[in-house]
């Protein structure tokens, strides 16, 4: 067995929010007081129960608890969660294991507990310490409970913090986001996630625009915020993801790496690899819907064979955004094409042409050109 086959990762999904951001496309919904949060975590474990029957064998390297906020719900109910998992599948010792939590709904019992449940990472969604940001975002928390997080974070002993940011946003200027990174880096998080706010059709800014910084200012943001990140230490191994030496996120290094993972929970997305062939696996988007299926021992996952052209198509859109490439054996040996394929060849050797990758021995990585254009490198795999 390939050393890639031996591991899965568990992505598990918890939809509830305070609010709903309006830039937010996630899947994730208006929590309310009749949320049965221990039925829901009783369903994923039974969920799992069902989804890993399909890659027999394989060990948990990593989980991720995203959503949505995860942090809203009890930390008990997380510690059961989490002992249930690992009840119904090995979990390596050095499993990376991470939660993501919202300022306004973390307290130092909380983490406390997350910490002794085997959660060994965190995830902040910080987004921005300027009020004003804050409240053109519309979300939950402001500037002191973003930091009081963070330090909170660090006094429960949590060494693998990531903090998210975003830039370009409302009543953001290249002064704000500068600001936000700096106070960033000042607590060494280890991790930060950096993005540039897109609007996505289905969201409230995508119904009624809100105005932007100028597209000149969110570049110098995006740029000098490059440069500052690299003189901080922070290297960037992703397009948005930046860490110190040792602190980038298995976990998601093992998606773009087109690995192996079980999705359980409303919405959820899983790959799974038997032999040659790729399955897909979604879950239902609406909790209740989830729930119900579950309920009535309908644990029928839309599970879908992926194609060649398709998984080549995925493997791209995925490693290209890893600045240290990939070489082309693991291309073929994760895709299931032939090695050879006059396909592949065809697509590396124009996205070498138009200056995207360059080749050193076996490795192709995308060059600095391919990395501002990354769309149009990912365009090339997708005609
Ligand atoms: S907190 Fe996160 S998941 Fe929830 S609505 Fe806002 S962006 Fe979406």
């Amino acid at each position: 067995m390939l050393p890639w086959r031996e591991n899965i990762s568990v992505y598990v999904h918890l939809p509830w929010c305070t609010s709903k951001c309006p830039y937010c496309d996630f899947n994730s919904f208006l929590r309310t007081p009749s949320v049965r949060e221990d039925l829901y975590i009783n369903c994923l474990l039974q969920d799992l129960e069902e989804d890993i029957k399909l890659a027999p064998g394989r060990v948990v390297s990593s989980i991720y608890l995203g959503g949505g906020t995860p942090s809203l719900f009890s930390s008990e109910l997380i510690a059961r969660l989490l002992e249930g998992i690992s009840e119904k599948v090995p979990v390596r010792e050095s499993a990376e294991i991470t939660l993501e939590i919202n300022p306004e709904s973390t307290s130092f019992r909380k983490l406390e507990v997350y910490k002794r449940s085997g959660v060994n990472r965190i995830s902040i969604g910080v987004q921005s310490f300027s009020n004003d940001v804050l409240t053109a975002l519309s979300r939950p928390h402001n500037d002191i409970e973003a930091r009081n997080a963070i330090l909170l974070v660090e006094e429960v002993g949590f060494e693998n913090i990531n903090i998210d940011l975003m830039f370009g946003v409302p009543s953001g200027t290249y002064n704000s986001d500068m600001l936000d990174l700096n106070e960033a880096i000042s607590f060494q998080p280890g991790h930060i996630s950096r993005y540039q706010l897109t609007i996505e059709e289905g969201t409230k800014f995508h119904v009624s625009p809100p105005k932007l910084p100028h597209e000149d200012a969110i570049y110098r943001s995006y740029s000098d915020g490059l440069e500052l990140l690299k003189n901080s230490g922070f290297n960037r191994y992703e397009v948005s993801a930046y860490s110190l030496s040792g602190r980038s996120s298995s976990h998601n290094l093992h998606y773009w790496r087109y690995g192996d993972y079980i999705g359980i929970g409303a919405g959820a997305h899983g790959k799974v690899t038997i032999g040659k062939d790729i399955y897909r696996t979604k879950k239902a988007d609406s909790p209740t819907l989830y729930m119900k299926k579950l309920k009535e021992k309908r644990a029928d996952s839309e599970k879908r064979l992926v194609s060649e052209e398709d998984a080549l198509i995925e493997y791209a859109i995925n490693i290209t955004r890893l600045t240290d490439g990939f070489e082309l054996s693991d291309l073929y040996d994760k895709t299931g094409i032939e090695p050879g394929s006059h396909e592949v060849d065809e697509k590396i050797i124009r996205a070498e042409k138009a200056g995207f990758f360059e080749r050193k021995g076996d490795v192709i990585k995308p060059t600095k050109k391919g990395q501002l254009f990354l769309n149009d490198l990912q365009l090339i795999f997708l005609n």
